[in-house]
């Protein structure tokens, strides 16, 4: 039998380039489904993430429309990665597989067969990989990829410029549903579900239409959060700088004894100024990077439900489903 796969699109703000989506989707899934690469029951799986357009009217039209179509819709805004993580709990008991991808069409359905295929041979989790970044701004690219050498560096497993374009089957899924971190990082929780895996690369188009719904300020965010809940580098990296400072902060005392003593001291205003402001300044930085940490403790201790699903529309299933 054809395996049930469900591609879980989340959606904030997308009405300009949903239509577009869903016809570019209807081909491809009736090319799939002819191909005999996935069953009857495959379904598009649509997550309104809050949106403040028409984004909802538009998947519930479509579903009306389409047999294949359906639509989560979320009380608010929880931003992507919740989303998503929504739309792949609510595939989970339906799929053999769930495949997810922005609403964009910056992920290449032409990759989606390559997914499928290595999904059959096998694999529980199948990653998008960019070929290149010619697509993007030079200051998307430059930034990106920095942050995933960081990560490396911090000793995080981060599939390179691999973003949330992947397949999961159903066990991995599940596995996923264990990890109930609030501070979602979905790009480090797959690799550590640790079953067979395997890479897609795909060139990555431009945003269809409408803007990036992911300006500077979430980027950081977004990179911060993927640091602080993998790893605790930064922690020690603090401990280290203090220690430095600290031999340092000797040789500067006795060079100063040294100066007394040879009577050559100056009023030395400079050196305490300088001092004051950089031990100041190193004591906030250290202290804003243990309030992170204090901060992420704080919200995985609260356990507040990561997402809220206002309404589901659902398709009758053709066969019997997994
Ligand atoms: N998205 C979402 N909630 C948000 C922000 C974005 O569900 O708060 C969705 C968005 O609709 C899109 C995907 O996440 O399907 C990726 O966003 P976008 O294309 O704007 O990001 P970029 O490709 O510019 O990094
Ligand atoms: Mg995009």
């Amino acid at each position: 039998m054809e395996p049930t796969i469900y591609f879980v699109i989340p959606c904030y703000n997308e009405e300009a380039v949903l239509p577009e989506t869903t016809r570019r989707l209807a081909e491809k899934l009736q090319a799939m489904q002819s191909a005999g690469l996935i069953g009857k029951d495959s379904r598009v799986l649509y997550v309104d993430d809050g949106s403040k357009d028409k984004t909802w009217q538009l998947i519930s039209q479509f579903h009306q429309e389409y047999p294949w179509v359906e639509g989560v819709k979320l009380a608010h805004n929880r931003g992507h990665q919740n989303a998503l993580l929504c739309g792949l709990m609510t595939a989970k008991d339906r799929c053999h597989a769930a495949i997810s991808m922005d609403a964009d069409l910056q992920d290449d359905t032409d990759a989606l067969d390559q997914f499928v295929t290595k999904f059959r041979e096998g694999c529980d989790v199948v990653y998008g990989v960019r070929n290149k970044r010619d697509t993007d701004t030079w200051f998307k690219r430059t930034t990106a990829e920095g942050f995933y050498k960081v990560m490396h560096l911090l000793g995080v497993d981060v599939v390179f410029n691999h973003a949330d374009y992947r397949l999961m089957s159903q066990r991995a899924l599940e596995a996923l549903s264990e990890y109930r971190e609030e501070n979602l990082f979905l790009r480090g929780i797959v690799p550590l579900i640790g079953y067979r895996s395997d890479t897609v690369y795909y060139d990555r188009h431009e945003r269809f239409a409408g803007e990036s719904k992911y300006p500077l300020k979430k980027m950081i965010s977004f990179a911060l959060d993927g640091i602080t809940s993998f790893s605790v580098k930064p922690l020690k990296l603090i401990s280290n700088l203090g220690i430095l400072i600290s031999v340092l902060s000797i040789f500067g005392l006795l060079y100063a004894l040294i100066s007394y003593f040879a009577g050559v001291a100056v009023s030395g205003w400079t050196a305490i100024v300088c001092s004051i402001w950089l031990l100041g300044g190193l004591q906030m930085l250290c202290l804003g990077v243990v309030g992170g940490y204090i901060g992420k403790i704080y919200s995985e201790v609260k356990a507040r439900p990561r997402y809220r699903v206002e309404e589901y529309l659902e398709q009758e299933k053709q066969e019997k489903g997994p």
